[in-house]
């Protein structure tokens, strides 16, 4: 392949050598010249715009000037030294401040000459300050400008190693420059020509150059444009080729029959009507699991909007059709809260359902694992103790999979194996994500949402209260305790800081018991570190309503159902992540009564941290929520996409490049309906790159 001068190692550019080669490894991962010429500048300069000093106006955003140095002078000694510089142009005065080099930089620094002059500006004392500025005498600047076609330069994130290696931005721009001198008509182009000329894409070679050194805004965007395309059609073309492996290739069970267990369950047992959109999802469900292919549905739905129905409805079609079901959740106090309510919703009807996790003792395994084994239970619900191999079905029919993120990819996977042929898997997430990221996060996973809460419910009021206002608060408290209602107060707790977090959880405790004293009051204390058995014992006393409040850290995040509590306290909740606040939220709300979420902070509160609060005040909505979530925090950090590949996007951006991944979504679908092994003619460059940039996608296996 031609392609191979691409892949020559960095350390063979010229300017390179092996001392920056391992830099460029270390603080990027480049290794070829490939990696050098997928690595974008953040941002370009625009080197034909000179700012005048009295227009600077923002700090944080890297500006060019021309003007004179007009003083220099070292300030201190030894390691502690720095180069002062005076920079003038007609219109004010700046000040460039050098801490390293200090020598080299005095020696090519002159009283009165002229230089160009970028970085970026700080305020310090009314004066703007530039650190390590980059600069150029101006007739070398005109020169190099006069050589260029380009206006822009570009400008590329370097780390301080980086810097002190001689490889800050200026010097990336120039071993790229080489680069595409040496590489250029060398570039092939990866993309078939019929999807360039639809989409009216530049070529992959013009892209690649033009991102580095655009000749225009309009050259910019097209570059942009391609590369972006590119980047998230591969990706989408990747997950629905693996789909469509699953949906076509591999088998599943075909439930076609709803029987006794549907029908008596619908008709008899259930003791309120489904929501339309329950009821949409169960369709959707039934539709899946009737064919003879694996369901791996994917079901959204905001806290409180039943999800574990529908799972339940889901388990019914396997029990019909002659199969065992089992559900999985990440803590054991939602196992055996599913295992109550279940038990509840399926009482009187001969269906067999059991507990199995980790605190399970061994005597009842015993009992509970050979009648696993025979077929005697219909439904296990448990922990993750169910993926133990020691756990075997006698024909299991549906694994439905509580709170996604809690789990990974890997032991979901693993319930696949518990059958000659896999069953069917509904996985249910009350962590809403929003569409974008579903698509491509879960693009091997069809999604159903439920977008309705059961009726009656009232939304919570959120309101935001600084420390000060406890007494406020806690008048509060002792109301809604004489109404009969029960309250949470949660306090955060932070894997690098847990002995102080538990510190002031216990303090917490202590004012509140002072506060709400026996024999009058009783609270309940539930945290990471107690014994599961004694954690267990609070819960339930909260749950049968013995207690009045439950004080207790983030354990409770999930799933748990009290509808008599309707006052959430969050302690320090600058501290929490939106999703995080709005799944506590969600703790409340469950009955008929009005809801408060109280979020308690400190006044020392980041941007961020106001934004988060603000959003929670604002809006009842996990969409929204898991939007502006998205927004704060980038994709890298919303709760499941870890492993999701997202963080290797170069310069797409899923929330802002929606409508270029819809429309490469629906390309890759076209694509992989079509040919489906990529075996066509005309999608070869197609297959190449798939062999050459995904090795996983096993080909021989798909075809
Ligand atoms: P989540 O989606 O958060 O898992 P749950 O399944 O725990 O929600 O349901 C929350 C509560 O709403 C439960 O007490 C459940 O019994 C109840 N519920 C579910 N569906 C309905 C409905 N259609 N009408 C009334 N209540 C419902
Ligand atoms: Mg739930």
């Amino acid at each position: 392949m031609v392609n191979n001068l691409l892949d020559t190692k960095i350390v063979f550019l010229k300017g390179v050598g092996p001392k920056k080669a391992e830099v460029l490894k270390k603080e990027l991962g480049i290794t070829s010249y490939q990696d050098l010429l997928s690595y974008y500048p953040y941002r370009y300069i625009d080197k034909s715009h000179f700012l005048k000093i009295k227009d600077i106006n923002s700090e944080d955003i890297s500006i060019q000037i021309k003007g004179k140095v007009v003083g220099i002078e070292t300030i201190g000694l030894g390691p502690k030294a720095r180069l002062s510089a005076k920079f003038a142009d007609e219109t004010g005065m700046v000040e460039l401040v050098f801490f390293k080099g200090l020598r080299w930089i005095k020696e090519s620094l002159f009283i009165g000459k002229e230089y160009v002059i970028f970085g970026k500006p700080s305020l310090f004392q009314r004066t703007y300050n530039f650190a390590h500025p980059e600069f150029e005498p101006i007739e070398v600047f005109v020169n190099e400008q006069q050589k260029q076609e380009e206006k822009f330069s570009p400008l590329y994130n370097t780390s301080e190693k980086m810097k002190n290696s001689f490889l800050n931005s200026k010097n990336i721009s120039k071993l790229i420059r080489t680069l595409i001198i040496q590489v250029k008509g060398y570039i092939n182009e990866n993309l078939p020509p019929q999807i360039i000329d639809e989409f009216k894409l530049v070529s992959h070679q013009d892209a690649l150059i033009q991102i580095h050194f655009p000749s225009s805004p309009e050259q910019l965007s097209r570059a942009r444009l391609r590369l972006k395309f590119e980047e998230l059609f591969y990706m989408q073309l990747e997950h629905q080729i693996l789909k469509n492996f699953r949906t076509e290739k591999s088998k599943g069970f075909a439930f076609g029959k709803i029987g006794d267990a549907f029908n008596d369950f619908y008709k008899n047992q259930l003791p309120f009507d489904l929501t339309n959109a329950q009821k949409r999802v169960i369709k959707e469900i039934r539709q899946d699991m009737r064919t003879s292919h694996q369901m791996n549905r994917l079901l959204q739905g905001d806290v409180g909007s039943g999800k574990t129905l529908v799972g339940l409805f889901a388990m019914l079609i396997a029990i019909d059709n002659g199969f065992q079901a089992t559900i999985m959740a990440p803590t054991e106090i939602l196992a055996q809260q599913h295992y109550y309510s279940i038990k509840k919703f399926l009482d009187n009807m001969p269906i067999n359902v059991a507990l199995y996790t980790g605190s399970t003792k061994q005597k009842e395994r015993r009992i509970i694992l050979p009648k696993l084994e025979k077929g005697e239970i219909d439904i296990i619900i448990g922990t993750h103790s169910l993926i133990e191999d020691t756990v075997v079905f006698s024909n299991l029919g549906i694994c439905v999979i509580d709170e996604q993120h809690r789990f990974g990819v890997g032991q979901r996977a693993k319930m696949w194996t518990k059958n000659h042929i896999p069953p069917h898997i509904l996985v249910m997430t009350a962590t809403p994500i929003p569409r974008t990221l579903a698509m491509t996060v879960y693009g091997d996973l069809d999604v159903s949402v439920i977008d309705e809460l059961p009726p009656g419910r009232k939304p919570v009021q959120t309101a935001h209260f600084f420390d000060k206002s406890r007494l406020r608060i806690f008048s509060f408290i002792h109301k809604q305790i004489q109404q009969g209602r029960q309250v949470y107060i949660v306090y955060p707790l932070i894997q690098e800081s847990e002995k102080l977090d538990l510190k002031d959880l216990m303090d917490g405790y202590e004012s509140i018991a002072r506060e709400f004293p026996l024999p009058q009051y009783q609270i309940s204390i539930v945290h990471g570190k107690m014994k599961p058995a004694d954690k267990d014992y609070e819960m339930d006393r909260f749950k049968k309503g013995i207690t009045n409040i439950m004080v207790s850290t983030t354990v409770i995040e999930v799933g748990v159902d009290v509808p008599n509590a309707s006052v959430m306290i969050i302690e320090n909740a600058e501290r929490f992540g939106l999703s995080q606040l709005h799944q506590l939220r969600g703790r409340v709300g469950r009955g008929a009564e009005q809801s408060y979420c109280i979020l308690m902070t400190s006044y020392k509160l980041s941007t961020e941290g106001k934004t988060r609060i603000k959003t929670m005040c604002q809006t009842n909505d996990g969409f929204e929520i898991a939007e502006a979530d998205l927004k704060l925090r980038g994709p890298g950090d919303i709760a499941g996409t870890q492993q999701s590949g997202l963080l290797d996007l170069k310069i797409a951006d899923i929330v802002k490049d929606e409508p270029i991944l819809k429309v490469s979504r629906s390309l890759a679908m076209q694509i992989a309906q079509e040919d489906p092994t990529l075996s066509l003619e005309k999608h070869r460059l197609l297959k190449d790159y798939f062999i050459k940039n995904k090795p996983l996608t096993d080909f021989s296996q798909i075809s």
